[in-house]
């Protein structure tokens, strides 16, 4: 496979963009060589700007569910760019869309869009401090929340439960307010809340995705319910990879659990940049220009971004088996990569939730993000480059989720089983 084109675009990129990137992961870091520049995508598949192909299976990570270029989706973009790109003024589009989701998860009376999941969690937390006039919150070691300032945290060496910064540029005095917690360890969630008596909210991925595919336990999950109860908390569940991935309604197809707010980006946008957050009226009733809690965005529930969005859902909802099928290919990848490092003599812990897939190469079951920490990442790294050789576009880090579109076939699966198998074997 050739990369020469690709080496010069992320060299010319460097000069004017930090790591030649947009976003960090791109930059292949964690895995090492240079990321392909893609040209264009068509169904399972993308190429790169050298004409390699590849059998996609990070999907924008996570929000094509369709694939690239799906024509209904294209079509429905197309229609909305026809009529202008943006008018800051209410459309009928936002109130489709947002009948859509609520209709998916009645559990929400209302939603608010905005553009990306950052900002929907961001504006969720906000709203729940706002809600229950409280200032302190709690995340879980291992699940992402988006970039914004509260959420850039770390365990500390000193208060057990109390974070500090994960990146300089966040004062210490902004994250003094986020407590960090264990997944799956309902014992470290009693600790937080005997440490204060200020916690606003516990926000959680329920099918973590941002620590590999991890996901939290039924029981976790209930005792972590009653306790916010008990403590006058909110739970928001952050479904911004899971929404509409795990299952139509997300997470809440797996698990009887019922949260107080939901956060929403990726598949939600089909590809336009997207967030949403939505809990039942009288929580929303606290947002701005309903309530006091200021929130707001110039592209807010912009048209285009909205006609992805409805087209979407709309097609989601259209095929009752469409699950089954993402979950039985996922499962077709899963099973296929257990045997082929079976046949290589390499441990692996796989883990399906509907469209979404990950795997670990560890003796031991993953539960928490110490669990996955203590994986190989030098033999990703290779296992990761090998793939890409073969073409075949896995998420550049141990610590994310793959992704099953409508477009892969079980061919493609097979393919990249095969794939698996040849790396496995050369690196072991
Ligand atoms: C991707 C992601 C976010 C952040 O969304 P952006 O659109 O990248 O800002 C937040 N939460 C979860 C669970 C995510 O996977």
């Amino acid at each position: 496979m050739k990369h020469e084109k690709s080496v010069a675009a992320f060299k010319e990129a460097f000069e004017v963009i930090p790591g030649g990137v947009d976003s960090p992961v791109r930059a292949f870091k964690a895995v090492g060589g240079y990321p392909p520049f893609i040209s264009h995508g068509k169904g399972g598949y993308i190429y790169d700007i050298d004409g390699n192909e590849y059998i996609d299976f990070v999907q924008s990570w996570g929000p094509l569910i369709f694939g690239h270029a799906d024509s209904d989706i294209e079509n429905a973009v197309i229609d909305a760019v026809k009529k202008g790109l943006s008018f800051g003024a209410p459309t009928l589009l936002e109130t489709e869309l947002a009948k859509e989701v609520i209709a998916i998860y009645p559990f929400m009376d209302k939603l608010r869009f905005v553009s990306s999941g950052t900002e929907a969690v961001m504006s969720a937390i906000r709203l729940a401090r706002g809600f229950t006039k409280k200032d302190d919150i709690v995340k879980f070691k291992g699940c992402y929340h988006g970039h914004s300032d509260s959420l850039l945290v770390q365990a500390g060496s000193g208060a057990a439960t109390f974070g500090t910064p994960s990146s300089p540029g966040v004062p210490a005095d902004l994250v003094k307010h986020t407590l960090l917690a264990e997944y799956n360890n309902i014992e470290n969630i009693r600790e937080c809340f005997k440490d204060s008596k200020n916690i606003a909210c516990v926000i959680i991925e329920p099918i973590a995705g941002n620590m590999g595919l991890v996901p939290a336990s039924e029981e976790f999950l209930k005792e972590l319910r009653e306790l916010c109860d008990k403590n006058g908390a909110l739970l928001i569940f952050d479904e911004v990879m899971s929404g509409f991935r795990a299952s139509l309604n997300g997470a809440m197809g797996h698990t009887s659990v019922v949260p107080d707010m939901a956060t929403f980006g990726k598949v939600i946008g089909a590809g336009m940049p997207v967030g949403a957050f939505g809990a039942r009226a009288e929580i929303m009733a606290h947002l701005s220009p309903e309530g006091p809690v200021y929130q707001a965005g110039t592209l807010s529930g912009n048209p285009v971004a909205m006609a992805a969005g409805i087209a979407s859902i709309k097609k989601l909802k259209a095929d009752k088996n469409i699950y089954k099928d993402l979950e039985a290919k996922a499962l077709r990848l899963a099973n296929g990569l257990k045997l082929a490092a079976k046949e290589a003599g390499v441990d692996i812990q796989t883990t399906v939730r509907g469209s979404m897939f990950g795997f670990f190469f560890s003796e031991t079951p993953v539960n928490n993000f110490a669990d996955a920490a203590k994986c190989d990442g030098e033999f990703f790294a290779k296992f990761h480059q090998g793939m890409l050789e073969e073409g075949v576009y896995l998420a550049c880090s141990l610590f994310e989720a793959g992704f099953i579109s409508t477009k892969t076939t079980n061919e493609m699966i097979d393919k990249s089983v095969a794939a698996a198998e040849r790396v496995l074997k050369k690196i072991k």
